[in-house]
C-alpha cells in the first residue's frame, strides 16, 4: 500500500491551483507525508499570501520563500529543514522558466541571456537543490522533477525549454548515479501538456493539447492529480527499485508516431 507516513517532503513550484506541484502536494498529503512548501517570493508579498491560502488545508509544517536564483534563500530553506525536521525524505522539483520571446519563433534566434536564464532556473536548480538536499537525506530519499516530451522531440515553439528539459533528464541520470549508493533515488515524470501558468507562455499550447486529445491512446490529456499519483508512487517504497528514469504520464501520447 502507498504510505508516506513519517516522510518529510519538500514541494517546490506551487504558484496556483493549476500548478502541477499543487496536484503533487495534494497526493503526497493524502498518502500521509509531512509537507514543506516553498514559493517564489515577489516584492509585494502577493505570491506568499496566495500560496499560503491555497496550501493551508494540507497543514504544511514548513512554508518558506525560495527563489532558485537566490543562493541565500536556498541555503536558508535547507537550514530551516535541518532545524525543524532534522531529515528530508522527498524533494519535489517542479519549476521552469524561460522568457516568453524564447518560446515561439526561430530557435536559432535564442539570445545568450535567454538561454542562460532558462537553463539556470529550469535545469541547474535541480542539480543545486539536490546537492544541498543530499546531506539531509540521511535515511535515503527520493528526488523527483518534471519534464516534457520536448526534451527528445522538436515540439513547435518549445524551443529553449526543450534544451533545458534535455539537460534536466541528463541531470536526473547523473544525480541518480551519484546518489544511488546513499539510497537516494532520482527520477523524472514527463507529463503530457496541461494548462498552467508556465505552459500558457508556450506558443500554441492549446493546439498541442487539442492534438494530444485526438491522438493519444487514451484520447485525452492528463490531470495534475494523475501526475500527483505517479509522483506519490515514485516517492514511496513501492518504487524502491526505480531510479534514473523518465516516466511518461501523458495518456500514452509518447508512443504514437504523430
Ligand atoms: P506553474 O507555472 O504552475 O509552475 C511553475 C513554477 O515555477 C511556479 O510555481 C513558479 O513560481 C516556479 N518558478 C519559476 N521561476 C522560479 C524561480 N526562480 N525560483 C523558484 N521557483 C520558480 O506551471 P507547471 O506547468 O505546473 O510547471 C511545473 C513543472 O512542470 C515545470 O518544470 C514544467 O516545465 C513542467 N511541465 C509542465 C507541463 C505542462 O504542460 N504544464 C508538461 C510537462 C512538464
Amino acid at each position: 500500500m502507498l504510505n508516506l507516513t513519517g516522510k518529510n517532503a519538500l514541494v517546490t513550484g506551487i504558484a496556483n491551483n493549476r500548478s502541477i506541484a499543487w496536484g503533487i502536494a495534494q497526493q503526497l498529503h493524502k498518502a500521509g507525508a509531512n509537507l514543506g512548501i516553498t514559493y517564489l517570493p515577489d516584492e509585494r508579498g502577493k505570491m506568499e499570501k496566495k500560496v499560503a491560502e491555497l496550501v493551508e488545508p494540507l497543514n504544511p509544517s514548513l512554508f518558506v520563500p525560495c527563489d532558485v536564483q537566490n543562493d541565500e534563500q536556498i541555503q536558508s530553506t535547507f537550514e530551516t529543514i535541518r532545524s525543524k525536521w532534522g531529515k528530508l525524505d522527498i524533494l519535489i522539483h517542479c519549476m521552469a522558466f524561460a522568457n516568453k520571446d524564447d518560446l515561439s519563433g526561430d530557435f536559432s534566434q535564442t539570445s545568450r541571456a535567454g538561454f542562460n536564464t532558462a537553463l539556470q532556473i529550469s535545469t541547474y536548480s535541480l542539480v543545486q537543490l539536490s546537492g544541498v538536499a543530499k546531506a539531509l537525506m540521511t535515511e535515503g530519499g527520493s528526488i523527483l522533477t518534471l519534464s516534457y516530451l520536448g526534451s527528445v522531440r522538436a515540439i513547435p515553439n518549445y524551443n529553449i525549454m526543450g534544451v533545458a528539459k534535455a539537460g534536466l533528464e541528463a541531470s536526473v541520470r547523473y544525480l541518480a548515479a551519484e546518489l544511488g549508493p546513499q539510497n537516494i533515488r532520482v527520477n523524472a515524470i514527463s507529463a503530457g501538456p496541461i494548462r498552467t501558468l508556465a505552459s500558457s507562455a508556450v506558443g500554441g499550447i492549446l493546439d498541442m493539447i487539442h492534438h494530444v486529445e485526438q491522438v493519444a491512446p487514451l484520447r485525452r490529456t492528463v490531470t495534475q492529480l494523475e501526475v500527483g499519483n505517479t509522483a506519490a508512487f515514485l516517492c514511496s517504497d513501492l518504487s524502491s527499485g526505480i531510479t534514473g528514469q523518465v516516466l511518461y504520464v501523458d495518456a500514452g501520447y509518447e508512443i504514437m508516431g504523430m
